[in-house]
């Protein structure tokens, strides 16, 4: 008998009949004697359908008020599989992040889970409940209703797993696996038997959704084991593991892309002390998150600067650099909304050169432009324009040769 953990993402409770299918896969492992926390997403689709609501209601919407509205999506599919739970004859209980309680910071929608008390878990499990818990959401210090950010509800699920010592934190999803980059893009995608945790991050962080970053830090941080699985068909899925445990290290695991950011451009500055400062500074301060940064030097005393941020922060980015080119003498400030991010990821980087050439040459042979580049040990990411996005995600997975196992 072994406590699990399972989520099951927005399309696997997106219908009554997908809520009706959740019950009988929750049954089969309480009917083998495992006790089992199932974490739930709002069906698919709603909470984007709520977020637009309130975008109707206020241009800025409060954060404190979105968190209250949008936690309502989970309320709705935990009550719903309960009840289905408990018709097929299975003692279930639900409870939203507050009843928990999953504590969190005060940063409503993308709060931080601070602790956990699973007692109240622990107990119903012992009386032989399934218990059905809200993803994304929490409670803060004052009482608050906080939300963990899009995709949150793969965070709730490690964090549970790890506060109940689960022995597997399972994310059931509408793909079999993580594949060696999305496989709704490029069909010849191959599903990865196993992926250590720093690519999965790298994976995460750079655009592949299938899990949400914090749990993949979260998993790693608590030694979680994690596996990603499909909700509709049988398999083993995708196991992520710790480096040591994997024999054979692909050179490359996968390939991530996003067409989330904007690039911005402040040119001809002139080149002193404290200029990075003076014009990153501003943008840190109105909590607008840098991703990546190129300086670069002219001959004739000035210097640019390039960085990309989340394309909704663009026009707040835009206001602030414009204010500030004239305080710091910058020629012109300019803006592209049309870019995308590719990235190569693999551990066996690491241990070979090389590679980023090869990802150029393959770039170039299909005349597509590389804008930026930024490197890691186990990554590298060029920043092109987006209408050559498939075509570099596409081109790069054939000539690294990742559909073959
Ligand atoms: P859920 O609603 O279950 O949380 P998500 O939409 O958040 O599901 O995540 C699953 C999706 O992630 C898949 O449908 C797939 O399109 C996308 N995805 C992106 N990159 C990958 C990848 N490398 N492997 C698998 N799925 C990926
Ligand atoms: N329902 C939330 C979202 O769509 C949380 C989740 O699905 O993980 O982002
Ligand atoms: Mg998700």
């Amino acid at each position: 008998m072994a406590l699990i953990v399972q989520k099951y993402g927005g399309t696997s409770v997106g219908t009554l009949e997908r809520i009706q299918n959740v019950a009988k896969k929750v049954s089969k492992f309480v009917d083998e004697g495992h006790q089992v926390v199932v974490v739930l997403s709002a069906m698919s689709g709603e909470t984007n359908r709520l977020t637009d609501m309130a975008k109707t209601m206020q241009e800025r919407p409060s954060k404190r008020e979105m968190d209250m509205l949008l936690t309502t999506g989970e309320q709705v599919t935990i009550a719903l599989l309960s009840m289905a739970l408990q018709q097929s004859g299975h003692d279930a209980i639900s409870y939203t992040g507050w009843q928990v309680p999953i504590q969190t910071d005060e940063v409503h929608t993308k709060a931080r889970i601070d602790s956990i008390n699973a007692q109240k878990i622990q107990d119903q499990l012992d009386l032989n409940k399934v218990v059905v818990v809200a993803g994304f959401q929490g409670v803060t210090a004052n009482g608050d209703i906080s939300t963990l950010g899009r995709g949150g509800s793969d965070t709730t699920a490690v964090a549970l797993a790890a506060a109940l010592k689960a022995e597997e934190c399972q994310i059931y999803t509408d793909v079999d696996g993580v594949y060696t980059t999305d496989p709704r893009m490029v069909p010849e995608a191959r599903r990865l038997e196993t992926i250590t945790f720093d690519e999965m991050l790298e994976m995460a962080s750079l655009g592949a959704k299938v899990l949400q970053i914090r749990s993949v830090e979260f998993a790693s941080k608590y030694k979680v084991p994690l596996r990603v699985l499909s909700s509709l068909k049988e398999g083993g899925g995708t196991l992520i593991t710790s480096e040591d445990d994997q024999m054979e290290k692909p050179l490359i695991s996968g390939i991530a892309f996003n067409r989330d950011e904007s690039k911005l451009q402040v040119l001809g500055v002139p080149d002193k002390p404290g200029v990075a400062y003076a014009i990153l500074g501003p943008i840190a301060d109105a909590n607008i998150e840098i991703d990546m940064i190129i300086q670069n030097q002219g001959q004739d005393g000035t210097t640019d600067f390039t960085f990309t941020v989340h394309r909704n922060d663009r026009a707040h980015a835009l206001e602030i650099l414009n204010a500030v080119s004239s305080e710091v003498g910058a020629r012109e400030v300019v803006y592209d909304d049309t870019i995308a991010k590719v990235s190569l990821v693999g551990v066996g980087m690491r241990s070979h050169v090389g590679i980023a050439s090869r990802m150029f040459k393959v770039l170039a042979d299909k005349d597509i432009n590389i804008q930026m580049i930024a490197t890691t040990e186990i990554k590298i990411s060029v920043v092109i324009n987006e209408s050559q996005l498939e075509t570099a995600v596409k081109t790069l997975h054939e000539k690294f040769e990742l559909d073959q196992a």
